[in-house]
C-alpha cells in the first residue's frame, strides 16, 4: 500500500507503507473512500511547524468497514463509516460532556491520506449511514469528519442564534462552511471576512449577506460601521493567526460570543486589551464527534451540501499536487479518492 508522508517543507511523497491492520481489540480498519488535504497540514507543509521525521500525513476520511476488533461492538464490515480526526472512547466524562476531542484517552487519527486507515476506539470514534452512500454523496460525508463539524462547532461555540449578526473571520473551508452553519441556526445577518472573489462567491451561496474584503484595523473598522459601531453579537475565528484573532476580537461587541477554531500558530493576547475587549470566549480542537449523527442526518436527507468547498479533485497519487495547489490558494480544498 502508497501513504502520503511529508518528509520536510513541501516535500510530499507518495510511498510504500505496511498496511494496517487491527492492533488492539477496540480498532477498526477502513478501506477510504476519500480524503483531503487540510487547511492545518498547510503549517507543517511550510515548515511554519517544524517535523522531527518523516510524517505520514491524513487526518479527515470515510470509507467502508473491512475489518473490526474483538472489543467492538458498534460497526461492523461493510458499513460505511465517518470519524474525527481525534479518537474517542465515548465513555470518559469529557466525552460524556461532549468534548470529543478532549477525551482522556483520545488518539490523533493522522494516517488518512492512504487507502486503508486503521482508526482506534473505534466504537467512541465511528459514525455509520444508513448505508450504503452514493458517490455522489460522498464529498458532502467527506466534510463531516473536520471542516464541516469545525465550522458548526465554531457556530456552536459562538452561540449563533436567530435574529443575530455574525462575523466569520477566514475563507478557507472552515470558515465557508461556518458560514453555512451560522445560516442553519438562523443567524440574521452573516458577515463574511474574504478577498477572494471565488471564495465570496461561495460564502454567499452558503447563506453570507455581507462581505468585507478588507483586512486588520481596516476590516475592523468596516465591520463597525455594519453594525452600528457596536460589533457583532457573535464573531467566529477560523485561521489562528494573531492577525485573525486580533481582527475577531475587534469585531465583537461587548458582552458578545468569540468562538476559535482555528489551530493558533505564534497567536498572544494582551491581558488587558482581552480584559477591556468584555467578550465570551470558547473554543479549541472541534468535538466533530458530538456533531456526526446530525449532521450525517442533514446531508443524507439532501438538506446540506458541505461538499461544494472541494474545488479541485485528484487521485491519490497525485497528493503533492494537491497541497501544492492549496499551498499557492489555487484550491480551496482537494479531494483525494484512493
Ligand atoms: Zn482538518
Ligand atoms: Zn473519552
Amino acid at each position: 500500500m502508497k501513504a502520503t508522508m511529508l518528509h520536510g517543507a513541501r516535500d510530499i511523497r507518495f510511498e510504500a507503507v505496511a498496511v494496517p491492520s487491527i492492533e488492539k481489540p477496540t480498532d477498526a480498519v477502513i478501506r477510504i473512500a476519500a480524503t483531503c488535504v487540510c487547511g492545518s497540514d498547510l503549517w507543517p507543509y511550510r515548515g511554519i511547524q517544524p517535523l522531527a521525521q518523516p510524517t505520514r500525513m491524513g487526518h479527515e476520511y470515510c470509507g467502508e468497514v473491512v475489518e473490526v476488533g474483538s472489543a467492538v461492538t458498534t460497526v461492523k464490515p461493510g458499513q460505511f463509516v465517518i470519524g474525527s480526526f481525534f479518537a474517542s472512547d465515548g465513555t470518559c466524562p469529557n466525552c460524556l460532556a461532549g468534548y470529543q476531542s478532549s477525551c482522556v484517552h483520545r488518539e490523533l487519527v493522522g494516517n488518512a491520506q492512504a487507502g486503508m486507515l486503521r482508526v482506534p476506539l473505534a466504537d467512541g470514534t465511528l459514525v455509520a449511514t444508513p448505508e450504503m452512500p452514493p458517490a455522489s454523496m460522498i464529498p458532502d460525508l467527506l466534510t463531516l469528519s473536520d471542516v464541516m463539524g469545525t465550522g458548526w462547532f465554531a457556530a456552536e461555540a459562538a452561540e449563533v442564534a436567530p435574529a443575530k449578526t455574525v462575523v466569520v473571520v477566514g475563507d478557507g473551508a472552515v470558515g465557508l462552511l461556518a458560514v453555512l452553519s451560522a445560516k442553519l441556526k438562523g443567524a440574521e445577518r452573516i458577515i463574511a471576512m474574504s478577498g477572494h472573489p471565488t471564495r465570496q462567491t461561495l460564502a454567499r451561496e452558503f447563506g453570507a449577506t455581507d462581505i468585507v474584503a478588507e483586512r486588520g484595523e481596516a476590516g475592523i473598522a468596516r465591520v463597525m460601521e455594519l453594525t452600528d459601531g457596536v460589533g457583532a453579537d457573535c464573531v467566529l475565528e477560523c485561521v489562528g493567526t494573531q492577525g485573525s484573532f486580533t481582527q475577531a476580537i475587534g469585531c465583537t461587541r461587548k458582552g458578545g460570543h468569540m468562538s476559535f477554531v482555528g489551530v493558533p500558530h505564534g497567536v498572544s493576547l494582551d491581558g488587558a486589551a482581552l480584559f477591556f475587549a468584555h467578550i465570551h470566549l470558547h473554543g479549541g480542537p472541534a468535538p466533530v464527534r458530538r456533531f456526526l449523527p446530525d449532521l450525517i442526518d442533514l446531508v443524507w436527507t439532501g438538506k446540506i451540501h458541505p461538499g461544494k468547498v472541494f474545488d479541485l479533485e485528484l487521485p491519490l497519487e497525485q497528493v503533492a499536487e494537491a497541497y501544492r495547489a492549496m499551498d499557492e490558494r489555487r484550491a480551496i480544498k482537494a479531494l483525494l479518492r484512493p
